[in-house]
């Protein structure tokens, strides 16, 4: 009843016009023939037809990786050939790392500065776990009496992993590591708008020798593929990255098969700017912190806390230089900001932008569509700062996932942390001051997984990254994700001479 198209495995181009789905080791279409099609937000672009899985799909999929992971032979691989083939990855990726940058910048509309970094960072992201993986190991526990208690890691099994559109490259990479790494096998759910960079991945898992089956990736729908993967009672793990809402929604549903689940949800990350502060860095690190990747960063210093002695002083300048950013063409090495993933989106960062502006707030630049030549039929948004606002705001609350930052003023450090952490999420959070006591005092008070101290960069290969509170729970990119992607087993032997009889009889 299938009509699934097969085909051998081999290297094809990385910008084509069709792009497939990765079940069992072969490109094929999907089982029902849909396709779809995805574009360049920057132009309007159609970029490529790309096939559109559906629950039959889906289920193939899960079967693939379920044979893999129970009869397959990757996880019996030795911890030292998984490492290699995890470092083949990545030098498979370098060997494409300008026609891998080309396509995400297609794909997304993002500047070629933060394409160049995100898939580099994949890149790092497989060198780092093939170096971690060799070292990931359990424990040998002390036991009263001829007891040994020894600990070992074991992968969890089969893992569905959904991901957002925001970083396509970096997140299929953050999550397909640590995975296979540990032997596991994935069914990788990308974004529907940003499908092609964790196909192109999958492929290259492939090319490098991961086994079929071990490696799946299923572009769908997330409210039909999505859930068919949460609920399926044959997936043991369900690792998402996206948005707060659909993260609860996740977890529910998990829970009828008490599924292990690891959520990397959204934010609303905060910003402190202290009286002492180097003001021409912080400023720096703000505009960075706020419209690297248009906006559209998990981790976004999107609320900013400026102290009243260098209120004026920071937002003088601080507005100059997020006028001088450049929006356009984003495969210019000096554009700052791209565009925006979509109309939905832009209506979204709108909708926010007015309401803080009916609620009493003031636009200091942007606030508006950006009107570029040549790249009408894109999507962009005018960098924008809105000040005299207050944390009864839904602008002030919600996460915009935009190029917007709302700005208020702080008169000590004590409310500085109050507004900090008045907030459902914790994802990231920055400080900038110049006394030591005071940042490390501030970085043990703020809720959230990550703080960055006088500097705006937090994510690389080996530093957890993960939230508090609504945030989600879990870690990536480091040595403890290798936790989540396992179960420890405890076995206790006796090593007595004479045989045990506890029931004396
Ligand atoms: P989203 O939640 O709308 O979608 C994320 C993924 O989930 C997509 O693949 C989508 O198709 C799928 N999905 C949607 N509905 C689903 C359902 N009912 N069941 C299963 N899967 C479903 O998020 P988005 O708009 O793609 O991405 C933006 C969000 O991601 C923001 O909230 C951002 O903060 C968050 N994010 C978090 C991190 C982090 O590490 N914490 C990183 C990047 C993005
Ligand atoms: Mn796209």
């Amino acid at each position: 009843m299938t009509t699934v198209k097969e085909q051998k495995f081999e290297a094809m181009a990385v910008k084509r016009e069709t792009y497939q789905l990765i079940i069992n080791g072969v490109r094929q279409d999907s089982v029902n023939g849909e396709t779809y099609k995805v574009y360049n937000p920057a132009t309007g672009e159609e970029v490529a037809t790309v096939a559109k899985a559906s629950k039959e799909d889906a289920e193939l999929a899960v079967q693939a990786a379920r044979n893999a992971f129970d009869f397959g032979k990757w996880r019996h691989f030795p911890v030292n050939k998984r490492s290699r083939t995890l470092n083949k990855i990545a030098s498979i990726m370098r060997s494409r790392f300008n026609e891998l940058v080309e396509l995400e910048i297609l794909d997304t509309g993002k500047s070629l500065a933060a394409a160049q970094g995100q898939v580099m960072q994949a890149i790092e992201d497989f060198e780092f776990y093939a170096g971690a993986i060799v070292s990931h190991r359990g424990a040998v526990n002390s036991m009263p009496g001829a007891f040994q208690n020894i600990t070992e890691k074991e992968p969890v099994g089969v893992c569905a992993q959904i991901i957002p559109w925001n970083y396509p490259m970096m997140m299929a990479a953050w999550k397909i590591a640590p995975a296979i790494a540990v032997g596991c096998s994935v069914v990788v759910k990308p974004a529907s708008l940003t499908p092609l960079s964790a196909i192109l991945l999958g492929e290259i898992c492939i090319e490098a020798g991961v086994p079929e089956g071990v490696v799946n990736v299923i572009p769908g729908s997330g409210s039909v593929v999505g859930n068919y993967l949460v609920e399926h009672d044959k997936v043991d793990k369900v690792a998402f990255t996206g948005s707060t809402p659909i993260g609860k929604d996740i977890m529910a549903r998990a829970s009828q098969t008490l599924k292990r689940v690891t959520l990397e949800l959204g934010g609303k990350s905060p910003s402190i700017v202290f009286e002492d502060a180097d003001v021409d860095a912080a400023v720096a690190g703000s505009l960075f912190g706020i419209f690297y990747n248009t906006g559209q960063s998990c981790e976004a210093r999107s609320r900013l806390y400026v102290h009243e002695d260098v209120y004026d002083e920071f937002m003088e300048k601080f507005v100059a230089k997020t006028k001088q950013l450049k929006l356009g063409n984003p495969f210019e090495k000096d554009t700052h900001v791209g565009a925006v993933i979509s109309q939905d989106q832009m209506d979204v960062i709108d909708g926010y932008v007015k309401s803080a502006v009916a609620d009493g707030a003031q636009v200091l630049t942007g606030g508006k569509a950006a009107n570029l030549e040549g790249y009408e039929n894109g999507y962009w948004y005018e960098p924008t700062i809105i000040a005299d606002t207050d944390h009864s705001m839904k602008a002030v609350k919600e996460e915009i996932f935009g190029p917007v930052v709302v700005v208020m003023k702080f008169k000590d450090e004590k409310e500085a942390v109050k507004l900090a952490n008045d907030s459902e999420y914790g994802l990231g959070s920055a400080i900038w001051t110049k006394d030591y006591g005071r940042a490390t005092r501030v970085s043990k008070l703020i809720q959230a997984g990550i703080v960055m101290i006088n500097c705006p960069f937090s994510a690389f290969p080996g530093t957890p990254f993960g939230g508090y509170k609504q945030s989600g729970f879990g870690r990536e990119l480091s040595i403890e994700t290798l936790d989540l992607y396992t179960e420890t087993k405890s076995i206790v032997s006796y090593y007595g001479s004479r045989p045990l009889n506890p029931f004396n009889v």
